[in-house]
């Protein structure tokens, strides 16, 4: 099956029929048939993938950013021969098909021309409104039988180009082990979700220990894709990393909690709220506008905010995480250590990292009342936490005797399913109403 493409996207748009485009149920298609009039010259499949220019990337950067995939379609076509093809599969993935070529070092020729192309910012553009782009190669008959096998494969080459920051890659052999990993259809319903602002979000309490009162929640994403399954949320974050949707996905997380924010405190429920982010984000210097942005427009004050990163962030850019960390917190932002304990964390890193907050894992939480290692580890991060006069939270209580360990081992907050799982936003403005009387 072919990347899916959200229908609004395909190539129904006049910009694209004119300039030779094809929609997307054509492209196989027409790569089918052009394999079998090639008489063996060989045919490429380019996926280009674009990365939205920091600069656009707010939601409320929209207009400019069409006007730019627009440009984008303009520049690709005038490169293209009047035999090649193209579809758009999303707003941030071309398929291009390049039929009887005299051999594959044409595709790669077309496809550094591409790239090049895209990156030149227009005339009464700045640099940093250029778009990056990243070109997957698969080449028939060499890297696959059929349209299906070859999109996958370019597919697969273009997020490996954009991993490792180079204009192309044709795909080898060792690269394609990973292809049953990588599922084009969820990505692309997962996108669709993102821009249709499908994606839910429900919200687990977090109780003070002491006075047993609800002072927080964690915003949790919740992601049922259109055959009907529920996919683990761990999974669709994945999925989402893996595709470049992270990004994407953040904002759209970030959104909808300032929003609900926004409800909940007219219903009087006055609670922090803490929204989780992937390490990748933090390497992003706009992160910070963006979000300052998003508390402008619902008019959301910081200091009700949490943000929990994990221990990861210290293994990747660390001077660019402290960056946005450090200004995340300069704008009254509170910040949180997820699954403390499990990671690469060092009292150095800690000393470093501008945090309020830690969380401890939930597997020393479930084993602490049986493995004595494991209180003995819970005891230490609440020292810890108390030390650095941090917050100390603890995850994955699903007990009374959790509980009351935990109380007397002096922990601050407890969240799990003991109070209640995750839930929707009505169905925790219930919970929390009934919990009060
Ligand atoms: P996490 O941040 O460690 O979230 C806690 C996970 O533990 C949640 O799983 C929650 O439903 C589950 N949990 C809560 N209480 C209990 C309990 O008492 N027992 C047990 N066994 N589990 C409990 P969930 O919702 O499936 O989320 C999985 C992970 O996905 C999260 O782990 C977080 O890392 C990530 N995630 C969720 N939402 C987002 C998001 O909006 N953005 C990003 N980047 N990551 C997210
Ligand atoms: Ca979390
Ligand atoms: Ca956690």
């Amino acid at each position: 099956m072919l990347v899916p493409i959200p229908p609004e996207a395909s190539a129904g748009s006049a910009t694209v029929a004119d300039i030779r485009g094809v929609a997307r149920p054509a492209l196989a298609a027409f790569i089918e048939s052009e394999i079998a009039q090639s008489k063996a010259r060989p045919l490429a499949v380019l996926m280009v993938s674009v990365a939205r220019p920091r600069q656009l990337e707010s939601i409320t950067r929209v207009s400019a950013w069409e006007q730019k995939l627009q440009q984008i379609d303009i520049r690709i076509a005038r490169i293209l021969r009047a035999t090649d093809r193209y579809a758009r599969l999303s707003e941030e993935k071309l398929c291009i098909v390049l039929p009887m070529l005299a051999n594959g070092a044409q595709a790669v020729l077309a496809a550094a021309r591409i790239a090049a192309a895209l990156q030149e910012p227009a005339n009464n553009e700045t640099k940093d409104m250029s778009v990056r782009a990243s070109v997957g190669i698969a080449i028939w008959p060499e890297h696959g039988a059929d349209a299906d096998e070859l999109v996958r494969c370019a597919d697969m080459a273009a997020h490996i180009a954009a991993e490792a920051g180079e204009d192309y890659h044709v795909i080898r052999p060792e690269d394609r082990v990973d292809l049953q990993r990588l599922d084009g259809d969820t990505e692309g319903q997962l996108l669709h979700a993102i821009r249709q602002n499908e994606l839910l979000v429900h919200y687990q309490p977090q109780i003070d220990v002491r006075s047993g009162r609800c002072v927080g929640a964690e915003a949790l994403l919740r992601w049922t894709a259109t055959t009907g399954a529920a996919l683990p949320t761990a999974m669709a974050i994945d999925i989402a990393e893996q595709a470049g949707l992270i990004g994407p996905l953040t904002f759209a997380v970030i959104n909808t909690v300032l929003r609900d924010a926004v409800q909940f405190r007219r219903q009087g429920v006055d609670i922090n709220l803490s929204i989780n982010l992937s390490t990748k984000v933090l390497s992003d210097l706009e992160m910070p506008d963006i979000v300052q942005q998003a508390m402008e427009t619902w008019d959301v004050r910081p200091d009700h905010l949490t943000f929990e990163i994990t221990e990861g962030v210290m293994i990747g850019d660390i001077e660019r995480s402290l960056v946005v960390l450090n200004r995340l917190r300069d704008m009254g932002l509170r910040l949180s250590i997820d699954d403390f304990g499990t990671g690469y964390s060092s009292l150095a890193y800690m000393k470093r990292f501008p945090v309020h907050e830690l969380k401890i894992d939930q597997s020393f939480v479930a084993n602490m009342l049986t493995s004595r290692g494991d209180r003995q580890i819970v005891q230490s991060v609440i020292d810890l936490s108390h030390n650095f006069a941090l917050q100390v939270v603890a995850e994955g209580v699903e007990n009374e005797e959790t509980l009351e360990a935990l109380k007397a081992m002096g922990c601050d907050l407890a969240q799990g399913f003991l109070f209640s799982r995750a839930l929707a936003y009505g169905e925790f403005l219930e919970w929390i109403t009934a919990r009060r009387n």
